[in-house]
């Protein structure tokens, strides 16, 4: 019988390759050659052994092309490149019934690769339902296009922000999430204005099309200068994507009236902020979150990667192979490093 190779998260910065038996798809099954799984940071907190789930098949921002298909699948074709979605919903509790299955109470990711809990897509081949599996261009870079679930991430949060024309939107940290959701808003029409205490990634920020880059690691400064650009009427819109509870509350302070907050990221410590309630209520601010997104962001996030809407090639620091996977992990751990790709290809 033909093998396929996985690799798995065995212990405190330690990764086995496993050769499992590949077998045929049935019924709504598909069978993906992985070419492309970046490294998140689920896959990270395991390797550097913050959480301890050994034995664990890592990789969940999967992109590959379809090799076969179960006689049930219909609108996927073989050859196909495509993007995996591997959280999966319940579509049976009240929050999948009412179109916001990222809340579902039962959401799970999927286990792969037999006897291995994960999503499993540091792997040559993975095999998942139809309905996971979203179709890119032909001609998309599938490095790219494993960076959809991220991109989808953030287009949930985009969304709740609800941007108009011209509104000034502030992002707060310029990692991955923060470059992905400059260039979302300037997509949808506004002045932005990035803050990162490093100024190599405030450098990204004006790649990824900031109109404004300020340092913000005097927070005062910050406060100034967002109240100097908006007539001292504050930002429309502020995303924090830093996981503190400090830069959350400096969040809050320099959201204006009628402006939206989102708490893009968790935070870790989650130590309770102050808030002004009665700010909130003559301000008529809204203050939410963003976790997870819904099917229909995964789906917009491979229309802007099949159009080439977002560039998404300042934000792929370096590409392994499968055998080197080690490598790719001590590269992701990195605070510099953007995504890290692991390649698949024999
Ligand atoms: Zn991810
Ligand atoms: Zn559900």
């Amino acid at each position: 019988m033909d093998k396929y190779k996985v690799s798995i998260l065995t212990g405190v910065n330690e990764t086995k390759i496993y050769e499992l038996n590949k077998r045929e798809p049935i019924g709504k099954e598909v069978l993906v050659k992985v070419d492309c799984c970046a490294i998140c940071t689920l896959e990270q907190r395991v390797y550097d052994g913050v959480r301890k789930l050994y034995p664990f098949a890592g990789g969940h921002e999967i992109a590959g092309t379809v090799e076969k298909l179960g006689e049930d699948v219909k609108n996927i074709k073989i050859g196909d490149k495509v993007a995996v979605r591997t959280l999966n919903t319940c579509g049976e509790c009240y929050y999948c019934r009412s179109g916001n299955e990222n809340q579902c109470v039962v959401s799970y990711k999927s286990t792969i690769h037999e006897g291995f809990l994960g999503p499993g897509g540091f792997a040559e081949y993975v095999m998942v339902n139809a309905k996971s599996i979203y179709k890119v261009a032909d001609d998309v870079d599938l490095k790219h296009a494993a960076l959809t679930e991220p991109l989808a991430c953030c287009i949930h949060s985009v969304n709740q922000a609800d941007i108009n024309l011209g509104d000034d939107v502030v992002v707060v940290g310029v990692g991955i999430m923060g470059a992905l959701h400059i260039q979302l808003s300037k997509l949808k029409g506004a002045r932005v204005i990035a803050c990162e205490i490093d100024d190599s990634r405030l450098e990204v920020a004006k790649k990824m099309g900031a109109d404004v880059v300020i340092n913000s690691t005097d927070m005062n400064n910050v406060i100034s200068e967002i109240n100097k650009l908006t007539d001292n009427r504050g930002a429309d819109v502020v995303f924090c994507t830093v996981p503190s509870t400090q830069v959350a509350s400096d969040c809050i302070k320099i959201t204006g009236k009628l402006g939206r907050a989102i708490m893009y990221t968790s935070f870790h410590p989650d130590n309770p902020v102050e808030v002004s309630v009665n700010h909130i209520h003559s301000s008529e601010m809204v203050i939410t979150g963003a976790v997870s997104p819904k099917n229909v962001d995964f789906l917009t996030a491979t229309k802007l990667i099949s159009n080439k809407s977002i560039d998404l090639s300042h934000l792929i620091t370096s590409t392994e192979k499968l055998c080197n996977i080690d490598e790719a992990y001590k590269k992701a751990l990195s605070p510099t490093a953007y995504r890290i790709i692991v390649e698949s290809a024999k």
